[in-house]
């Protein structure tokens, strides 16, 4: 970026920043620089060596130079995912080989600002009232690669580390199962940025409510990027079955048993069957932006799945 173009953004983000009434998040929009916090990552190594050395005192060392200086992302993570320092230090320390051989991996993440900067750009053409908020890069304990708070974009870091040069043979078959690729971040990135932009539909506890709220994350993720957050192989061959299944279970509150594979159906069928209905969505309306908007501002799920002729869909693709 130019000095000039960089002077003259600067002087946009100040006179928006103090308009009354306007959010900071529009400075982001208008300058379209993703701000990626890493500074969390730098202080877990920091804490992590000073635990392995004196592993008795881990949860009072992961507080003191881990949690206290931690970014506002930090702290959001903490109160929705890690919970207990105490458990946390436990979790790190017992899994310290684990931490250990991600360490480089995950310590510099500048090669995806590109490709951040990019879908971010994408987003924002096709629903100009896009919020684009802060991504923090923070380490966890396996609970979530990404999830957003009102201040951001959270992304489980230590999930996403996996690299064709990773030496997986020691770790943890658990952990190894729910393990994703480190160049999986820009597309998780995608999907919770859509989640950070659904405060506009209606709230729900419906079966049906969640499946649309994480499909529709999934399907406008693949539009601007091009993947999905999921892998959605192994439902080919079953999509009818899991559209029966589905109709009989769509008004519950219910989403473990859509969520966690079983012998019915592959793990993630609920964000495969919300995906599915967005598509047949789109296959009617054709209108790209329109059907982000339309996705993105839902009142009534029934009546959205209705107009996606679903079925329709899936004739048509599983060629019935
Ligand atoms: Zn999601």
């Amino acid at each position: 970026m130019s000095l000039v173009k960089a002077q003259l953004i600067l002087l946009l983000v100040l006179i928006i920043k103090f308009l009354p009434g306007l959010n900071y998040n529009l400075v982001i929009s208008l300058s379209i620089e993703p701000q990626i916090i890493t500074s969390d990552i730098s202080h877990f190594y920091e804490a992590f060596d000073l635990a392995k050395a004196d592993p008795g005192n881990a949860k009072k060392i992961f507080n003191k130079h881990y949690f206290k200086k931690g970014s506002k992302g930090l702290h959001d993570f903490y109160k929705s995912k890690i919970q207990s320092k105490e458990k946390f230090a436990e979790f790190v320390i017992s899994f310290q080989d684990y931490y250990q051989s991600i360490r480089e991996d995950v310590s510099c993440l500048d090669d995806f600002k590109g490709v951040i900067d990019k879908n971010f750009q994408a987003f924002e053409k096709l629903y100009p009232e896009a919020q684009f908020p802060s991504i923090y890069f923070l380490v966890g304990k396996f609970q979530s690669n990404g999830t957003v708070s009102n201040d951001g974009i959270l992304i489980g870091t230590e999930v996403l580390a996996r690299t064709p040069h990773s030496d997986t043979v020691n770790w943890n078959e658990n952990l190894l199962k729910v393990s994703l690729e480190r160049n999986h971040i820009p597309v998780t990135v995608c999907h919770e940025l859509v989640h950070f932009n659904q405060d506009k539909m209606a709230a729900g506890n419906t079966l049906l409510w969640k499946c649309i709220r994480e499909g529709s994350a999934e399907f406008i993720a693949e539009l601007i990027s091009g993947e999905t957050d999921a892998d959605y192989q192994g439902f080919q061959g079953m999509e009818w079955e899991i559209w029966e299944d589905f109709q009989k279970d769509q008004n519950k509150s219910i989403w473990s048993p859509w969520q966690q594979a079983s012998d019915a159906r592959p793990r993630n069928a609920g964000y495969w069957m919300g995906y599915t209905i967005c598509k047949a969505y789109f296959h009617q309306i054709k209108d790209t932006e329109q059907v982000l908007k339309d996705i993105l501002t839902i009142q009534n799920y029934e009546e959205f799945l209705e107009k996606s002729k679903v079925e329709d869909y899936l004739m048509i693709s599983t060629k019935k």
